[in-house]
């Protein structure tokens, strides 16, 4: 296996090879190519697999440079998690100018909100903060083609349950949504269930 396998566009080829990816992990081979399709994907799989760059890249692919509005959605439990994956999305997207935003407590609301002002591809942030800007109506959602759960199972064991079906719901009907989880307790399966369609299903 290998990235040229894909058909990514030159600009997603150039910042995987300034990475230093040459192949991808066995969670890319099986995400990559069905994300790309746009099909709902439920994933089983731990950190450290490469699960971010799994969503990331076909992300990165897909959106379109030239719409203002934000079109990519990732929940992450933390703010931790979400800076990080903020910057690989960044790293990824860099040579397609893909501009992404971390959204997360105990930041600064207004500068978040500036920063919102400005195009922004992917938006990547924690449920309550996200949330916060919907209700505020500084985050777009008319736009959101992309729906990413990362960490589901540490997302609803910190009591976030709530805040992800307010902002799933208040999300387009017509989007893809991708839900990545080390463990599925009852409630990630009831999450999944409830709110995509037909997902396929990769265990790695
Ligand atoms: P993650 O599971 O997303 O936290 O990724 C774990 C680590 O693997 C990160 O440091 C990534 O930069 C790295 N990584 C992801 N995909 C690849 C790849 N295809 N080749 C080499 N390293 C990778």
């Amino acid at each position: 296996k290998h990235f040229t396998d894909y058909q990514l566009s030159e600009e997603i080829m150039r910042a995987l090879n300034s990475l230093g990816f040459e192949t991808p992990t066995e969670v890319q081979t099986e995400v990559i190519p069905v994300a790309l399709k746009k099909k709902d994907l439920v994933v089983k799989s731990q950190t450290g697999s490469g699960k971010t760059a799994a969503y990331g890249i076909p992300l990165c692919e897909l959106v379109d440079w030239n719409e203002n509005k934000p079109q990519a959605l990732i929940l992450t439990p933390t703010r931790e998690l979400a800076l990080q994956v903020n910057e690989d999305i960044t790293n990824i997207g860099r040579f397609k100018r893909i501009k992404a935003t971390p959204l997360y407590g105990k930041h600064p609301f207004h500068m978040q909100k500036a920063e919102l002002k400005q195009r922004t591809h992917i938006v990547v942030g924690t449920p309550g903060r996200v949330l916060d800007h919907i209700e505020r109506g500084t985050l777009s959602l008319d736009r959101m083609a992309y729906l990413v759960i990362d960490e589901a199972d540490e997302m609803l064991n910190m009591g976030f349950i709530e805040q992800v079906q307010s902002i799933i719901q208040a999300l387009p009907r017509d989007r893809v949504t991708m839900l990545f989880s080390a463990t599925f307790p009852e409630d990630v399966a009831n999450l999944a269930h409830k709110y995509m369609d037909n997902p396929a299903q990769i265990e790695i």
